[in-house]
């Protein structure tokens, strides 16, 4: 059996940092569930697919070759064997992903692949529904968030300076406030933990997930001595 750890949360949380982190710190592979949205979104962008075409983006997510990287220090991303890993993260994505998001069919195919990715395997997956919906059975689940001007903060540093602060609130609290109407990310279902990565460096907040781990007897399966 596999140890999976399922981290959620909002824009500019830090959870693809940590979660990259905390996989390559244990040997485990890594899930961006995001990805795989966004590289759905921009295959319809770049077929010209309409965003009202609900029946054309539902065969486009059933049909599309997918490959992701499970390695957590190269987290790439092809479509149809192209390597997609820079244009996924276009805002235009951004803008065009919620068509996909929205889709409960779209969910449905990706959340199965999502599931036959990590099954039987030690993974550490990330995205707004992994600790509710695609590994609710997961040893660890955590709810990563931070105030909103920090998240902001944080997306302004990875976005740099061509993206001004209109531009920021659109991609981080917008995005929130369309996928909170999706997925209940903003509270903690029963069993998973809140790190508020507010006040907490990258690795304060690697250290107490890799505990979380600990506990959950990580130590004890692959023998070794506690982590932390
Ligand atoms: O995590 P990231 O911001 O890259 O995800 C892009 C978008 O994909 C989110 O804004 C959300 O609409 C969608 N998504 C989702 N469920 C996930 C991961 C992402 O709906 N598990």
């Amino acid at each position: 059996m596999g140890f999976l750890i399922a981290i959620d949360g909002p824009a500019g949380s830090g959870k693809s940092t940590v979660a990259k982190a905390v996989a390559s710190r244990l040997g485990f592979g890594y899930l961006d569930t995001g990805a795989m949205y966004r590289a759905v979104a921009w295959a319809g962008l770049s077929q010209g697919l309409a965003r009202t075409d609900a029946d054309g983006v539902l065969a486009l997510t059933e049909s599309i070759a997918l490959e992701l990287s499970a390695d957590p220090n190269d987290p790439w991303v092809r479509w149809d064997g192209r390597d997609v890993t820079e244009p996924i993260r276009r805002p235009e994505v951004s803008a065009w992903v919620s068509t996909v998001a929205t889709n409960p069919g779209c969910r449905s195919e990706l959340v199965d692949r999502q599931r036959a990715i990590v099954a039987g395997r030690d993974f550490v997956l990330e995205g707004r529904d992994t600790t509710t919906v695609v590994a609710p059975q997961a040893q660890v689940r955590v709810l990563l968030v931070a105030d909103p001007e920090v998240r902001l903060r944080r997306r302004g540093a990875e976005l740099g300076p061509a993206v001004d602060r209109s531009g920021l609130v659109d991609q981080v609290l917008r995005r929130d406030r369309e996928d909170s109407a999706l997925v209940e990310f903003e509270r903690p279902a029963s069993g998973v933990t809140v790190i508020d990565s507010t006040e907490l460096t990258v690795a304060q907040v690697v250290d107490r997930i890799v505990g979380l781990a600990d506990q959950a007897g990580l130590g004890r399966l692959t023998g070794s001595d506690p982590l932390v």
